[in-house]
């Protein structure tokens, strides 16, 4: 039987996966998970591939996950960056991934500040294509590590309530998650300032079944997942936002909007964090607190979509 994502070259965005197909990479997942719980960590499914992670942008948890996933199915894994590289002399993205082709690349990870440069990579790259987040479009693996960490923790993802809180407007994270909460049936509300938002039309157009609130005490009842987002200060120097203290008080996870929900709503947040600004630091380590978790499952998760993409 073909699998629902045998066929699939590029993971780009989770806008094309399936709910059948996102089934079946949270399942791998769970036995990659199995893999790395191991006393020796490593299989050989990648034996002899070359994936390259090539980060123009800066990262530490995608980065290191993605080194860590293809090493533990034993692919050669190349770390580029653009500082040090003939980037610095002026060699375009075409370019440089042809380059990398040339010397043997397979799957391409990449991290872009512009929003659709894995596109253009995957037109001229005969191999397999992984977003790492490019710019506010999209973020697919942190989509899927959060909704394995859901799944996990919560048996479900369909019918769930889940609140995402922050600079939802600046946020591939936000975006990606969208796509994948609602493919596979969670209600999802969106919380942030307008200015952090945007036309409530863009969102409620694209993803018909979103709610949208201004207003975080009345998002968050009932909520079964709560995701807090980053907040930048260039923000605020943008002028959209009074001051982080301002939107602290309206908008940040507390240990008194913690009091106000279940024991057993999972609380999120992609990271980096900004304790003090978009979540305190007793929510962090409340026992109900996931944000480890995912930055563990990034791991698995990024594994099993090598393991379909390289095959
Ligand atoms: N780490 C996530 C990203 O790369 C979230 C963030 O940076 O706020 O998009």
């Amino acid at each position: 039987m073909i699998s629902a994502t045998a066929q699939r070259r590029h993971a780009i965005d989770l806008d094309d996966f399936t709910a059948e197909e996102i089934e079946e990479i949270l399942e791998t997942t769970g036995s990659m998970k199995e893999v790395l719980s191991r006393e020796i960590k490593q299989v050989p499914t990648l034996r002899g591939r070359t994936v390259v992670n090539m980060f123009y942008e800066e990262s530490t948890r995608t980065r290191i996950s993605f080194e860590l996933a293809a090493r533990a199915l034993s692919a050669n894994i190349v770390n580029f960056t653009a500082r040090g590289s003939s980037v610095e002399k002026g060699e375009s993205l075409i370019d440089t991934v042809r380059t990398l082709q040339a010397l043997g690349a397979e799957i391409v990870v990449i991290r872009h500040s512009q929003s659709g440069a894995p596109y253009l990579v995957a037109r001229h790259f005969n191999g397999a294509v992984i977003n790492a987040g490019d710019g506010r479009h999209a973020h697919p693996t942190q989509a899927l590590l959060d909704l394995f960490t859901i799944h996990e923790r919560l048996g479900q993802i369909r019918d769930l309530k889940v609140v995402i809180v922050g600079d939802i407007l600046h946020s591939r994270v936000a975006r990606s998650n969208l796509w994948g909460l609602t493919r596979m049936g969670a209600q999802v509300t969106l919380c942030a300032p307008p200015t952090l938002l945007g036309p409530a039309t863009y969102w409620t157009t694209t993803w018909p079944e979103v709610t949208i609130s201004y207003r975080v005490d009345e998002a968050l009842q009932g909520a079964d997942v709560v995701m807090a987002l980053r907040i930048q200060k260039e923000r605020m120097q943008a002028g959209l936002l009074p001051s982080l203290r301002e939107y602290s008080r309206a908008y940040a996870l507390t240990p008194e909007r913690l009091a106000g929900l279940s024991e057993k709503t999972l609380i999120m947040h992609p990271g980096p964090m900004n304790e003090g600004v978009e979540i305190w630091p007793e929510v962090v380590t409340a026992p109900n607190a996931v944000i480890e978790e995912q930055v563990t499952n990034g791991v698995a998760v990024r594994m099993a979509l090598l393991y379909r993409l390289a095959g």
